[in-house]
């Protein structure tokens, strides 16, 4: 086959410049795709009941990028949906971040803002240089909330407790002195109206784009005639691992549909301290579906899988730089999204960058 422009995973990345290429400069592009599905990790999908699931965890969508926004905004209506995280903690379920009404019902105490600031500068432990992830908790909330919140979360997200793990993990830790409950304060925020993957269909839909699903780059690319290619799997993998494998943490997803119409009070619990599971999400809350049923999906976390969070190591990010120094001395390939380049970015920030690397090709 000939084309103009191959491009690799139809996720985010791939699905935006297949539309902007297929749109804007009317070249033909073949789209190769290893899943039987497009979408990349934001797929979803109607199940047996009849309830609209998310494949791999919950997306939702947010951001401050108002050319984002009205980009996406052309494939989809949005529904208004705000996204609000419950934490069980001690018996009780209190909204993330740590806010007013979080420390209140955790406290059985009233606080003002004022109030809450002395409550943390006085639990507040000195650290003269923050080294890990613990530093960074501690040094803000102090030891007991890192411990209801954090210590043991942590742990069972990236399998080591936070004082082991780099201090861009948990970065700033975001505590509020208002009874904001919103887990997300951007400006753009909700959910595709009609879900993601239809919204992905409507960026295919062009005669210059041809998918190939179920099929590997590697098995395609040796059959395909291109000028360009663009690549949005894991760059390790397209350097046939020269350097070594960069490792990611995964995640086992487990469903269960109930005979109940509402299971939880809020799209998404967090479990920091009980259970193997590190949260559970409703999926009904997104697309606020009616339905005498109720679909959950329990996470647990594991170090083998599918990849999903790179890990967060200086020597990690040292092999990343030697795929990128390889991949920077290539003419007519591009590398682009969150495998290619070994990030967690979130979905804005990959049209971004896709929308970005668009105006470069
Ligand atoms: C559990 C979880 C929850 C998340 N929640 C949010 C959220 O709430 N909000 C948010 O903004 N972001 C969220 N994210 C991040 C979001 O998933 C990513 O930003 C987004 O999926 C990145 O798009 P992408 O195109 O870079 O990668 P992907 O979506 O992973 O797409 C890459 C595609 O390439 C394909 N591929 C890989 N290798 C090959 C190959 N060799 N040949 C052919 N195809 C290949 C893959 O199958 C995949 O479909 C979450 C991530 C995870 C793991």
């Amino acid at each position: 086959m000939k084309v103009d422009f191959l491009i690799v995973g139809a996720g985010f990345a791939g699905c935006t410049l297949a539309e902007r290429i297929a749109v804007q400069l009317e070249k033909e592009v073949l789209l190769v795709e290893k899943r039987n599905h497009v979408g990349g990790n934001a797929y979803d999908y109607y199940n047996e009941d009849g309830i609209l699931v998310q494949k791999y965890g919950p997306h939702i969508f947010h951001t401050n990028n108002k050319m984002v926004w009205d980009y996406l905004s052309q494939f989809t209506e949005w529904n208004n949906y705000v996204h609000r995280v419950l934490a069980k903690v001690k018996g009780k379920e209190v909204y993330l971040p740590i806010n007013l009404d979080t420390m209140e019902k955790l406290f059985d105490r009233t606080f003002t803002p004022e109030e809450l600031e002395d409550y943390f500068e006085s639990r507040r432990v000195k650290v003269d240089e923050i080294k890990n992830s613990k530093d960074v908790v501690v040094s803000q909330v102090g030891e007991e909330l890192y411990e209801l919140f954090f210590k043991n979360y942590t742990k069972k997200q990236w399998g080591v407790y936070p004082d082991e793990l780099d201090p861009q993990v948990t970065r700033r830790l975001p505590v509020r002195f208002n009874r904001d409950t919103r887990y997300f304060t951007d400006q753009y925020q909700g959910m595709p109206k009609h879900g993601y993957t239809k919204m992905f269909e409507r960026m295919l839909d062009n005669r210059n784009i041809h998918i190939l699903l179920n099929a590997d780059y590697k098995e395609v690319v040796g059959e395909t005639e291109y000028e360009k290619l663009i690549f949005t799997g894991p760059i390790d993998y397209f350097f046939n691992y020269k350097h070594g494998k960069l490792p990611y943490r995964s995640l086992d997803f487990k469903f269960e549909t109930l005979s109940v119409e509402r299971y939880q009070d809020a799209a998404v619990v967090n479990y920091p301290n009980d259970h193997d599971f590190t949260r559970i999400t409703e999926f009904k809350h997104f697309y606020l579906q009616k339905h005498d049923k109720t679909t959950i999906c329990y996470e647990y976390p594991k170090p083998e899988g599918d990849p999903y969070y790179p890990i967060p190591r200086a020597e990690y990010q040292e092999m990343y730089r030697k795929y990128e120094e390889e991949a920077n001395k290539l003419n007519n390939v591009y590398f682009v999204g969150r495998l290619a380049e070994y990030r967690y970015l979130n979905m804005d920030q990959v049209v971004a960058g896709a929308l970005e690397l668009f105006n470069e090709v």
